[in-house]
């Protein structure tokens, strides 16, 4: 009996006809970074896990139940990347990218990996693209993290969601909020989910973050953090919020995003698509000047966010967004009888060389069913090559929307097919 394989529950193949949707917003998300002079970094789909524990924070969710942990064949722990900040960081500080000039403002694209419960915008291989900005506390930073990714969700035509921020002080004011979060949520213990007793211990902060109902309920009384930052934190978040208004990029303040990681300090953000029901978070963000040290560096203090491709691109099919053109030739190659077949390919292949796509299926050999791969493929242009032609030096140029055709001089065709 014949195996029937299929892809793991939580992932999913990107198939050619919408391969072209992810091209286009990788480009824009490029584009837009060039104009952030943001430059690429690429790192190891996989690393050591202790970068993660270290980094991400051994109780945060990612960390204790989601990470795809394995041993080589040495026995030496690694970790499939959950997410991409900790891997620039290691990176960054390997590399004593901090000395070199013009490397501080990185960007990466790529797929992560958490072990999740799947569902709908929620992958267990997932694709991210995401920024970092290492080495400065200036709050300039933050807001320009902020506007890049503004940049980007606009770019692609995207009108429903909204900007959220938040600051989530400095160690020194964590501690008293953390103080007061636990004396707010203790008497009400019993009604939180397993995960937020465990989190009143260990971070109390992230009950606020938690999507079980009655969590949520009685966090939307717990005491704001804004309440609880110090004057420099106050006074670094309000410049922060000066500096979006000068940009002109509209934000609301909501004291309840903290963020799941435990990395985060000060500025934390989120893009919302307000129509994406249960996993809604487009883009998730913040400052993290802590992390470096975790992994042996120093003084690196950093500002970034990361995004998935997949809500990006449910976000854009609700709003009916523009995902450019689909790849299609532009030109597809008829050849009529044995002897157009090695002048037809000899065409073929100067076509290609001139930058102009071409299509041509050498299992096709009617005319009947050349044209009809041809329109098919939704090429611009036939280019039909029979013996006829061959005799006179000629090829028939056919427009494949409007039908009309002409003889064209063979050794025409490649200066005229550059031009229209
Ligand atoms: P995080 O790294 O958890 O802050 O997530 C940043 C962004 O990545 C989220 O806002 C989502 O857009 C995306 N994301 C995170 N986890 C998943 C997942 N399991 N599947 C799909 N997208 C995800």
């Amino acid at each position: 009996m014949a195996i029937k394989f299929s892809v793991p529950r939580g992932t999913y193949d990107i198939l050619p006809d919408i391969s072209y949707k992810w091209e286009y917003v990788t480009k824009v998300f490029r584009d837009v970074a060039r104009e952030f002079n943001y430059k690429e970094i690429v790192t190891p789909i996989f690393e050591n896990s202790n970068i993660f524990e270290r980094s991400v924070g051994a109780t945060s969710d990612i960390v204790e139940k989601e990470m795809y942990k394995f041993e080589d064949k040495k026995g030496r722990s690694f970790a499939l990347r959950p997410e991409g900040t900790a891997p620039v960081v290691r990176s960054f500080i390997e590399n004593g990218l901090n000395l070199k000039p013009n490397s501080s403002k990185l960007y990466y694209l790529g797929p992560m990996f958490r072990y999740d419960r799947p569902q709908k915008g929620r992958y267990r291989q997932f694709y991210q693209y995401g920024i970092e900005n290492i080495g400065s506390t200036n709050v300039y930073n933050d807001a320009e993290a902020i506007a890049f990714a503004y940049s980007f969700l606009t770019r692609l035509g995207l009108q429903n969601f909204e900007l959220q921020i938040n600051s989530i002080g400095c160690k020194k004011c964590t501690q008293d909020y953390d103080n007061a979060l636990k004396e707010y949520f203790t008497p009400n213990i019993d009604s939180l989910c397993s995960d937020c007793r465990n989190r009143l211990i260990k971070n109390p902060k992230r009950v606020l973050d938690c999507k079980v109902k009655t969590c949520k309920i009685i966090a939307s009384n717990a005491p704001s953090m804004i309440d609880y930052l110090d004057e420099d934190c106050q006074r670094d978040f309000e410049k922060v919020k000066e500096y979006l208004n000068v940009m002109n990029i509209p934000f609301i303040v909501n004291a309840k995003i903290v963020r799941g990681l435990d990395y985060y300090s000060q500025t934390a953000f989120e893009f919302i698509d307000t129509n994406l029901g249960a996993q809604n978070t487009l883009i998730g963000g913040g400052r993290y000047n802590t992390l470096a040290e975790q992994l042996g560096g120093k003084n690196l203090p950093g500002i970034g966010f990361a995004g998935g491709f997949e809500r990006l691109l449910l976000s854009m099919e609700q709003e009916n967004s523009s995902f450019g053109l689909p790849q299609i030739p532009k030109v597809y190659l008829v050849t009529l009888g044995e002897e157009a077949v090695s002048k037809g390919i000899e065409l073929l292949s100067k076509l290609r060389k001139n930058g102009i796509s071409t299509e041509y299926d050498p299992d096709k050999i009617s005319m009947n069913a050349q044209m009809k791969m041809a329109n098919k493929t939704e090429a611009g242009f036939a280019l039909i090559l029979g013996k006829n032609e061959l005799e006179n030096n000629i090829i028939i140029l056919k427009n494949l929307a409007t039908g009309e055709q002409k003889n064209v001089n063979l050794t025409k065709i490649i200066e005229l097919m550059k031009d229209i």
